[in-house]
């Protein structure tokens, strides 16, 4: 039986859907049977982010009753397993009050993969509480910032009132100026396990644009060797990043 872990958050725009798909597609590279499933139907990103925006059969086709699940997984050329949310509003519109629905799916999605690593929407609304529901362990993604920290705090609440354990807490788009929290802080506040820090890192755009994981595009960047590091330290493996080679002036002359 697989373990579905939720992405969430209080605030939005914080990194989770970047961080559902890194996390996944890292627990893969570690040869884990992932499914990545875009638990968010209402702004869906995870097809985008790995190059699948367009499918025929998405989760909403499963919650609406007219397909299987396993209609609805495709498999990135990594082996990584997604399973993309409808993009259309239409779509969406259809599903109604249907989305609660995931719930009853749990069993199913843990017979798929040994890991379903789930992005959701964020808030405390009902559409990330259906994202709750369907959860063995949640993670939170925060900014090191005021307001989504106090978000994250909210979650944390909420997640304690569902009775879900929280794994910890991924603080992402760390750019170590003055103005920032420190892991220091967010511990102190959120009470919670900081499980990595992910770095602002301009690949993470690169990425994006070439519709795949910054783990696969960028295998060496920093906020690469930071989604590796959080994914062996959650699966128990051991991985130590090679250090940075740097190409000195003269490899950069002569090397073309
Ligand atoms: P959410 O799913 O919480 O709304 P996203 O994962 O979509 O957040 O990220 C929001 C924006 O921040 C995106 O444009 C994404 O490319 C960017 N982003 C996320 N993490 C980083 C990072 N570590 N460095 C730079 N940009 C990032
Ligand atoms: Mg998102």
């Amino acid at each position: 039986m697989g373990k579905i872990i939720v992405i969430t958050s209080g605030k939005g725009g914080v990194g989770k859907t970047t961080t559902a798909v890194n996390l996944g597609a890292a627990m893969n590279l570690f040869n884990e049977d992932v499914l990545i499933v875009d638990g968010n139907l209402t702004t869906p990103n995870v097809g985008l982010h790995l190059g699948a925006p367009e499918v025929p059969i998405t989760l909403n086709h499963v919650l609406r009753n007219k397909a299987e699940l396993f209609e609805a997984i495709y498999e990135h050329e990594s082996g990584t397993k997604i399973m993309p949310a409808s993009l259309s509003l239409e779509e969406l519109k259809k599903l109604k009050n249907n989305g609660d629905r995931i719930k009853h799916l749990k069993g199913d999605f843990k017979k798929i993969s040994d890991y379903i690593i789930m992005d959701s929407a964020a808030g405390l609304g009902s559409e990330a509480q259906s994202a709750f529901d369907v959860a063995d362990e949640l993670i939170i993604v925060t900014n090191p910032e005021m307001p989504s920290i106090t978000d994250a705090l909210k979650t944390i609440k909420l997640a304690e009132q569902m009775k879900k354990p929280v794994k910890g807490v991924i603080v992402t788009r760390v750019r170590k100026n003055e103005h920032e929290m420190t892991p220091d802080i967010v511990k102190e506040m959120l009470e919670i396990p900081i499980l990595g820090m992910i770095p602002e890192d301009s690949s993470i755009q690169e990425a994006l644009a070439s519709k795949d994981a910054i783990v696969h595009t960028h295998p060496d960047s920093n906020a690469a060797r930071a989604y590796k590091e959080i994914a062996a330290r959650i699966l128990g493996v051991d991985y130590t990043p090679e250090p940075i080679k740097r190409k000195g002036f003269f490899s950069w002359l002569f090397g073309k």
